[in-house]
Parts: C-alpha cells; structure tokens; sequence
C-alpha cells in the first residue's frame, strides 16, 4: 500500500478568523455624533475570531486590516488546496489499490 507523504503549502504567511470595519458614536455630548443620529466615527477596523478557543476581537489599524486581510485568503487558499487534495486521495483510496493488484 502506497504511503507517499502529502505535502500541501500555502501561498504565504495565514491568519484565522475575519476583518471587519465598525462606525460608532463617542458618546460625548459635545459631539457631533451625539446630535446628529445618522453621524458616526470611523471606519475602524477590527479582526475576530478565536484564540485558544475563545472568540476574541481586536482593534487594528488600517494597515494591519490589509495585512490580516492578505493572509486570511491565504488561508482560504490553503483550505482549498486541501479539499482538493482530500477529494483526489479518493483515486488512490486503499480499496482501489487492492484492486489494481
Ligand atoms: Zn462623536
């Protein structure tokens, strides 16, 4: 029986979880956004997700956003390579090794 290693790479450096952009009042009475109630301070952006199994959400800057963003399609990437890998390991399932003996 065949027992060839599976090497899947990803395309670069991956990150779990997902970025998302928030608007949001201050709160301070001499603000704008306390008066006007369509007005609203942002974007700010935000990663979330789970650390150690806990949801967790962190505020980042513009930039790492981009950054977090990049590598959580390398992630996807990643999850794809994988699907595809486990689908074609089917041609080569045990039960078809032993019947091309
Ligand atoms: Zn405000």
């Amino acid at each position: 029986m065949s027992s060839r290693k599976v090497t899947i790479t990803s395309p670069g450096p991956i990150l779990s979880g997902t970025v998302s952009t928030v608007h949001a009042k201050c709160g301070r009475p001499t603000c704008r956004c306390y008066h006007d109630r369509k007005y609203l301070h942002g974007p700010y952006y935000r990663w979330s997700g789970r650390i150690n199994g806990r949801h967790t959400t962190r505020t980042i800057s513009e930039e790492i956003a981009r950054e977090c963003q990049k590598r959580i399609e390398n992630y996807k990437e990643l999850q794809r390579k994988i699907d595809q890998t486990v689908a074609n390991a089917l041609d080569q399932a045990p039960w078809m090794q032993a019947r091309n003996k």
